[in-house]
């Protein structure tokens, strides 16, 4: 069969439309589940590398500029060893001192603060504002170590200006190596406050600024009370000293907000820079196209699969209507049996059987003497329900699956005897005459006996043409009938076999059963 016929005779039937019907919009539904997956994958990609992008530039503000106050207080430490310093006049000591120093918007304070903690050098003020900074952090740490380079303290409000501030500062050493005092910078805050406040980071964003121990210097967007606040011990934070730099998510512990942070050292200080990009944020704008193409996806699909299952329900509808008209137009509606048309088919399909194995195959046909005295008689509806009863007592004389009873006119039955010969079909009509004796119909008063039935029997092994050999084996079976009729009714007569020699065409025809 050609592929084309047989994909359009699969298609005709309704198991394959509703199969179509589901399967094709289940894969419509994957590739779309996989595209929006994809788009997904790219907003997480978009992401990481929009916060990459932004770390590397205010990573390298930061350092840059730290740089720069790290030069100027490493120029003032060496310059404090310029010989004759002490005796030069207050304003030339400023100038040598501070000869190198940057003097950027966002520097805070300048100074020098001898091994007491008194300001003995401020590059704001000749003479220099007074303080004393013994109890800082810095100074204590530069006292208590030689050789720690530049220091980068706790974040702290300035004695001098009252604003925030981040300390740098480094130990000077006197000639024979012990403590001389500390040169002080440092940065304001606001610096970092400028830097990060331009940056729309989206809802839940935030990017953060920390001392290697784990204090918070600055936080954008800016709480007070953010700054200052050791995180140290948050599982956040330990993600941020596992690498040099990295990313992950995770869930803050300040706020509960899920985050992707992006984190990196800054140059070679002990601080750590991180974007954090709320996961919500990032997958907002692809959680609105996900809802819109999945909705209409999931809606179009959903009514591909009601359609075709109603399309298949509709098909099948129609099969089986197409089947029961089938049978119908096989069946005799008064007696339930199959009738002449089957007849015809069974009696083709039986003989191109016969014809293959050179079985022999025997055919009754049955008529119920003097039917028509008993309509007269009892009138039609109880002749129906004689004829009925005909039939069930036939069916009941036959027991092979491939026997078949049919009604082939108005009180006449064929009985169609596959794989049989002569012998074993007269076997049969001696049963279809004792079945058709126990035959009695209560409400008429007919009692049993009383229905008799006439049988003309052929028996032949089919060879040519099936029509020809239904034609001829239907006649003989009529003529065997009409002889039975003719001898007195309720009985069997025999046809000669159709293949029989022509020298035994006189035989006479074999009464079975006397009436
Ligand atoms: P014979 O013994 O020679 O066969 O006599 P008969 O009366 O049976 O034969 P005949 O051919 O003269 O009459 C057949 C009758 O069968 C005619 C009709 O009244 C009756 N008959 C045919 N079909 C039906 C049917 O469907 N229902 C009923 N009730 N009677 C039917
Ligand atoms: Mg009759
Ligand atoms: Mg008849």
């Amino acid at each position: 069969m050609a592929p084309l016929h047989r994909l359009a005779l699969q298609l005709n039937s309704a198991r394959a439309w509703i199969a179509l019907g589901v399967l094709a919009p289940i894969g419509m539904l994957a590739v779309s589940g996989l595209m929006l997956l994809d788009l997904r994958r790219d907003a997480w990609d978009k992401a990481e590398q929009t916060s990459r992008n932004l770390l590397q530039v205010l990573e390298r503000d930061i350092a840059r500029n730290i740089e720069m106050y790290d030069l100027s207080i490493r120029a003032a430490v060496d310059n404090l060893r310029t010989p004759g310093l002490a005796d030069m006049a207050p304003a030339l000591r400023q100038l040598i001192l501070f000869d190198r120093a940057a003097t950027a918007r966002d520097m805070g304070v300048m100074i020098v603060i001898d091994e007491h903690g008194e300001i003995i050098a401020d590059i704001d003020a000749i003479p220099p504002r007074k303080g004393n900074y013994v109890d800082r952090e810095y100074f204590q740490i530069h006292q208590a170590r030689a050789g720690l380079g530049l220091h980068i303290g706790q974040p702290i409000i300035s004695r001098l200006t009252g604003e925030r501030m981040l300390p740098f500062s480094r130990r000077i050493n006197k000639p024979d190596g012990t403590f001389g005092g500390v040169v002080l910078g440092s940065v304001k805050l606001s610096y970092f406050t400028r830097l990060f406040s331009e940056i729309d980071l989206g809802h839940g964003g935030a990017i953060n600024l920390y001392l290697r121990d784990g204090t918070r210097i600055m936080r954008h967007p800016y709480a007070e009370a953010d700054i200052g606040v050791n995180i140290a011990s948050t599982q956040t934070f330990q993600g941020f000293v596992r690498d040099a730099s990295g990313s992950f998510v995770h869930i803050s512990a300040r706020d509960g907000i899920e985050r992707h942070y992006t984190y990196t050292r800054v140059g070679g200080l002990p601080l750590i820079l991180n974007v954090a990009l709320s996961t919500n944020a990032i997958e907002a704008e692809w959680r609105a196209k996900a809802i819109v193409i999945g909705g209409i996806v999931l809606v179009l699909c959903s009514l591909t699969i009601v359609l075709s299952l109603l399309f298949g329900r509709e098909l099948r509808r129609r099969e089986a209507m197409q089947s029961e008209l089938e049978r119908l137009s096989l069946t005799d509606a008064l007696t339930g049996l199959p009738n002449r048309r089957a007849f015809e088919e069974a009696f083709t399909r039986a003989s191109g059987g016969g014809r293959r194995s050179g079985k022999p195959l025997s055919l009754l046909i049955v008529d119920a003497d003097h039917f028509k005295r008993f309509n007269d008689r009892y009138g039609h509806q109880i002749g129906d329900e004689v004829l009925q009863g005909l039939a069930r007592r036939l069916s009941a004389s036959v027991h092979r699956p491939h026997d078949l009873v049919c009604r082939v006119g108005g009180e006449e039955f064929a009985i169609l005897l596959p794989d049989t010969d002569q012998a074993g079909a007269l076997r049969i009509a001696e049963k279809v005459h004792a079945e058709v004796s126990t035959l009695a119909i209560g409400s008429a008063g007919i009692g049993a006996g009383a229905v008799t039935v006439s049988i003309g029997l052929a028996s032949g092994v089919p060879d040519g043409g099936a029509t020809t050999a239904l034609t001829d084996l239907y006649r003989l079976a009529d003529g065997a009938l009409y002889e039975a009729k003719a001898g007195g009714r309720n009985q069997t007569r025999c046809a000669k076999e159709p293949d029989a020699p022509a020298g035994s065409q006189k035989r006479p025809l074999q009464v079975v059963r006397g009436s």
